[in-house]
């Protein structure tokens, strides 16, 4: 089954990595964060020190990890990676921390499921640019403090919320990324095209931003599976036709709501009388877990205005009635 899910799947990994811009002026859209970068990259260059951390956060696939690199390849400096639930013990991370080249930007992808006692070290890495260490065990223990070289820290996460403060106070930088409007994931899927040397139309091409919930990696996704129906159906161009019709087989709809994303709407409204439900009973009732619903189908139904977050749980709205065809009841029951 096709899923739009925008978590990495490793077969399309070598692909994705193929279409990762490694330079700012690669990076499509979000204008006013690379203007923001280029002028931390360009000051951290002039002065020869490492760049401040940086903390960005969005939903799956908006390019936090393109960025990361980008900023390395940008400073001429290693790139580090790494994700927090890889990082189990205090000696994965010292491990880590000390054999960075100096000035290396170290990327940490999940940075909100850091467990506490990792936390507590990259704290004192981030502030002392050292690394605490306990040497020997019981009444003989004692903390040593070790130099590390200079590196900036880069936190990356899709629940910002969900970062302790103490660690989100240690970033300098703070970059939230927002969907992309379909004009700019035109031109991902444009620049994408020229890569995969692909023949498309622009009609083609604005269609296919359209459907991509806000998301480049959706958009690569999506442009790579109309390659294959163009191949296998049409003259090897894709065309506003193809689109129709390729679309119409992954289930996708003129707004880029998949199944499930109608199945999330569908339940609240038949079986929770249009909300409000908790994102725990939601998730049961989709049989999806709460990570998935909250990261990836709910901002972009938030943003297309078919979904609210209430402190009480998960409301539908008119809209998302109407995009089903649904009629809205007059007044809920309370
Ligand atoms: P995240 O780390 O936020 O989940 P990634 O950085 O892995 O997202 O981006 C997913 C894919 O989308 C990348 O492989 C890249 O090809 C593409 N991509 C993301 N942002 C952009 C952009 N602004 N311009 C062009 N391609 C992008």
């Amino acid at each position: 089954d096709f899923s739009l899910d925008a978590s990495q799947s490793s077969e399309d990994h070598t692909i994705e990595h193929h279409l990762r811009p490694q330079l700012l002026s690669e990076f499509q859209g979000q204008e006013g964060i690379k203007d923001n970068l280029s002028i931390f990259i360009q000051a951290t260059r002039k002065r020869g020190e490492a760049l401040d951390h940086l903390f960005l956060s969005g939903p799956p696939g908006l390019g936090k990890t393109t960025l990361a690199g980008i900023v390395a390849q940008e400073l001429g400096v290693e790139f580090r990676v790494t994700s927090a639930p890889v990082l189990d013990k205090p000696k994965d991370l010292a491990g880590m921390l000390t054999t960075l080249e100096d000035g290396a930007v170290f990327f940490i992808d999940e940075i909100h499921r850091l467990k506490p006692v990792i936390e507590e070290m990259l704290y004192i890495a981030m502030e002392d640019g050292e690394l605490d260490w306990v040497i020997g065990q019981g009444p003989a223990a004692r903390n040593v403090r070790i130099p590390l070289p200079s590196f900036t820290l880069v936190g990356a996460t899709t629940k910002a919320g969900k970062v302790a403060s103490p660690l989100y106070s240690r970033f300098g930088i703070d970059i939230r990324i927002e969907l992309y409007s379909p004009t700019e994931l035109s031109s991902v899927i444009r620049r994408s095209s020229g890569i995969l040397q692909v023949e498309i139309e622009q009609d083609a091409i604005d269609f296919i931003a359209q459907c991509s919930r806000g998301t480049p990696r959706i958009a690569n996704r999506i442009l790579r599976r109309m390659r294959d129906f163009a191949d296998v159906l049409g003259s090897g161009v894709i065309t506003r036709d193809v689109v129709a019709q390729g679309l119409k087989r992954l289930k996708i709809d003129s707004l880029g709501l998949e199944h499930q994303d109608r199945e999330i709407l569908r339940s609240i409204i038949h079986h929770y009388r249009g909300g409000p439900v908790g994102a725990e009973t939601l998730a049961i009732s989709i049989g999806e877990s709460v990570d998935t619903l909250e990261d990836f189908h709910e901002p972009y139904l938030i943003q297309q205005g078919f979904l609210m977050r209430t402190p009480r749980g998960r409301t539908v709205t008119h809209r998302a009635y109407n995009h089903l065809g649904l009629e809205m009841p007059e007044k809920r029951p309370a």
